[in-house]
């Protein structure tokens, strides 16, 4: 066999060779084939990677280190990882490696081209991506000796004790994982953003266009408002363009790294594209599309007159039909399975059936996920999925609210899919009707509101906001058009740290949660730039956390729906809601008017009072701050006249838990699921009282459950003077002509009677 060279051009790069240059670079080498504009690059090879250890030596000395660590212990992770990176970067570089990257690099500019150097991990038999992220990235790098020493810090990253938690709980063997280098012109882009190149939601031949001014990473990350682009391919025109006020911008420092500049403000509300630019990028976006066979997430830079094309990879929110394998149609098709559809959309796959979370390394880009009942640490797995189906639950659990987020078609609440679903078998999902089919199907799309979402939205009297749960999904959150967000889950924004609240503050890393959770939510106000997001404090039941790092010290309960969660915990956990309230100043500070905090599980207007004295006790001007609660336990229907009179400028329907408090029905148990009723009397009783008493005192009310995204309720709501209704993402089209419709009739119905 061939020997495996150390440094591979781009245009020398075939999809094959993910072993010796990692997902990212066989992607790259894959787009420069098919005749991308891709920024020139060169990969170190893994092989170069493998050499470098047996030639230090380290091959021998590291890893067993690694044997008998505890990864739990994250005093002894964090040990055992500064020693391995340690022992990386003072390891000698092979002369002759140094030599041929040093050529290599002579190639671009002579050794002077601004590169990002960035790290490519890879497993034997799996590409990067369940690695992605946990390796690092070095932007505008120039010159050998800074290069050399980049491509030293990826190596050394492969042994950051992020990257090495995650390896044991997925079960790698640390010693087999390679990583490559992929060194690329870093193209200082003086606009840049993304591409959808078919429409996310409905999958409609619209390629979909968000950019500003400077570098890629101010939209990617959400942190800026972009321009946004609607190109139809089939009358291959620009068909809807919002310029917005791009304030800031991020730009390459002169010598290392980048800064956040205000953008001259002659600039600022300037459209970026020019429908030229904008047919090109949507053509380069189509020859992705094609080639793929799927429609891409496209990321892009401009110079000039240059166009470039960053990164190219599959839309994981469309769930198309289309398969490229021999199909029936359902009159024909046997159906395995039937459970609650829980996220709309129809999907065909290889099932993969994890009974263990420490077994989701198994699962590969576009199998279904077969488990009992997912978890938030099984959100890597879940997002790569083609779809998702539990044994348990119901349309409000875990399963269901992070599969309508990340756009995954799910079935939940089937009792059986674990035994009756097999590894390796072909299925198709249909996630709207509930029905799992043997073998791959074709199931006729329905596109109802297909366009809805970007043609010019109804106006209605009543907002119609979204609920976002992860700050992924705030850019789709905001292309529906909603009014704000009426729900901003936080739980979901610490998971990628895979540890408790508890755990960052008995280990005194608070600014780390800080910062992570000022990110997220960011992320969310940013997308939603002058509309109101209520941002909900945590609310996550013990044994939600049980399976991370801290998790350990969560209490067993013996019903934790009804236990240790909300504000009830926050308010006996100080430690924990000063780091959220922390967090929620300085973005109030950084001027962020439209964030609002909804406190969840009050059951008693003293535990408002309290929330906001301690608020007011930790410097937040609580008179000034909007504060809200959410209505999820009857006790705080029947009292709102007294939360109204404690201060509250708005209250939320919570009603995924209003209805199991007021009927006695567990959420999420799939065996009395037919008897949990949004529209039980009881629930419509207390609804009601309260949204007259909000009225009467002109506070705003709204609903976040999931019966805010049912256009029966919804229709009722409306009648009943709701002020708002958020919904999930994937309903606001449906909600919003479901509140439009029935305004309307109200007001036919006030002018006929007045005729009468
Ligand atoms: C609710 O209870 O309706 C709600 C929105 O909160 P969660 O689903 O997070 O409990
Ligand atoms: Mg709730």
């Amino acid at each position: 066999m061939k020997e495996m060279p150390d440094i591979l051009w781009l245009e020398e790069i075939r999809k094959e060779d993910i072993s010796a240059v990692g997902g990212k670079g066989a992607s790259l080498g894959e787009m420069s084939a098919i005749g991308l504009p891709v920024p020139r690059a060169f990969v170190v090879t893994s092989h170069a990677f493998r050499q470098f250890l047996i030639e230090s030596g380290l091959e021998k000395t590291l890893f067993p280190g690694f044997a008998n660590l505890d990864v739990e212990d994250s005093e002894e992770l964090e040990k055992a990882a500064k020693k391995a990176k340690d022992a990386v970067m003072k390891a000698r570089v092979p002369a002759s490696l140094k030599q041929k990257v040093r050529e290599a690099y002579q190639h671009m500019e002579s050794g002077r081209m601004v590169v990002a150097v960035r790290s490519s991990a890879t497993a034997e038999d799996l590409p990067d991506a369940s690695f992605a992220g946990q390796q690092e990235t070095f932007l505008n790098i120039r010159g050998e000796k800074d290069l050399l020493l980049a491509m030293q810090k990826c190596w050394a990253s492969l042994y950051g004790a992020r990257a090495i938690y995650y390896r044991a709980k997925q079960g790698f063997d640390h010693q087999s994982v390679n990583i490559a280098v992929v060194i690329q012109q870093l193209v200082q882009s003086e606009k840049a953003g993304v591409m959808f190149t078919s429409h996310p939601v409905t999958g409609e031949p619209l390629s979909i266009i968000e950019g500003s001014w400077g570098l890629g990473e101010s939209v990617v990350s959400g942190s800026v408002s972009p321009d946004k682009y609607v190109y139809d391919q089939r009358s291959e025109k620009v068909i809807d363009r919002l310029i917005a006020n791009k304030r800031y911008q991020i730009i390459s420092e002169k010598d290392h790294g980048t800064k956040t500049v205000e953008v001259p403000r002659d600039q600022q509300d300037v459209a970026l594209l020019s429908d030229d630019e904008v047919r090109k990028l949507a053509t380069f976006g189509k020859i992705a599309e094609t080639h793929y066979g799927v429609p891409q997430d496209v990321e892009w830079g401009i110079v000039g007159e240059n166009i470039y094309i960053l990164q190219s990879r599959p839309i994981t929110t469309i769930k198309s039909s289309a398969s490229a394998s021999p199909s029936r149609d359902t009159g024909t098709a046997k159906i395995l399975l039937q459970g609650q559809g829980a996220s709309p959309g129809i999907a065909s796959g290889n099932v993969v059936v994890i009974r263990d979370v420490k077994d989701t390394g198994k699962v590969r880009e576009g199998d279904i996920l077969v488990t009992q009942m997912t978890n938030p640490d099984m959100v890597p797995a879940m997002r790569k999925v083609a779809a998702i189906v539990t044994d348990e639950g119901g349309l409000t659990c875990h399963a269901a609210i992070v599969s309508r987020e990340l756009g995954t078609p799910a079935v939940v609440g089937t009792k059986t899919a674990t035994q009756v679903l097999k590894t390796g078998q072909t299925v198709t999902v249909d996630g709207e009707k509930g029905f799992i089919y043997e073998g791959t199907i074709e199931i006729p799309r329905e596109k109802a509101q297909a366009a809805a979402s970007v043609a010019a939205p109804l106006i209605t009297a009543t907002s119609v906001k979204v609920n976002v749960s992860m700050p992924e999904a705030a850019a789709r959150a905001a292309a529906t058009g909603a009014d704000g967000v009426g729900l901003l889950r936080i739980e979901h924004l610490i998971l990628g740290l895979n540890k408790t609240p508890g755990w960052f503050i008995a280990n005194n890393r608070e600014e780390e949660f800080i910062q992570e959770l000022y990110k997220g939510i960011k992320t969310v106000l940013d997308a939603f730039y002058g509309k109101s997001v209520w941002v909900r404090t945590l609310d996550a039941p013990t044994d939600e956390f049980r399976n991370m790092a801290g998790g350990e010290h969560e209490p067993i309960e013996h019903n934790p729906m009804l236990g240790w969660r909300g504000i009830r915990r926050d308010l006996q956990s100080p430690d924990q809601f000063r780091l959220q309230v922390e967090t929620f100043k300085r973005l109030w500070e950084q001027g962020y008017d439209n964030l609002g905090i909804m406190f969840p599980m009050v059951s008693h207007p003293s535990e408002f009072i309290g929330a906001r004295e301690m608020m007011r006790q930790w410097g937040v001007d609580v008179e000034k701050a909007t504060l809200g609660v959410m209505i999820e336990i009857p006790s705080s229907a029947i009292l709102i006249e007294d939360f109204i009179h404690a201060g509250i400028d708005f209250a939320s329907f919570g009603t995924n838990d209003l209805i199991q408090y007021t009927l006695a029905i567990d959420r999420n148990n799939e065996h009395v699921a037919g008897m949990y009723q949004p529209k039980h009397p009881a629930v419509l009783a207390l609804i009601d009282s309260a949204i007259q008493c909000c009225r009467e005192h002109g506070v705003e009310v709204s609903i976040c459950g999931q019966a805010g995204s049912e256009p029966p309720m919804v229709k009722w709501l409306v009648e009943h003077g709701i002020t708002s209704v958020s919904a999930n993402i994937d309903a606001i089209a449906k909600i919003r002509e479901t509140v439009a419709r029935t305004e309307q009739q109200i007001i036919l119905e006030n002018a006929r009677s007045r005729n009468a």
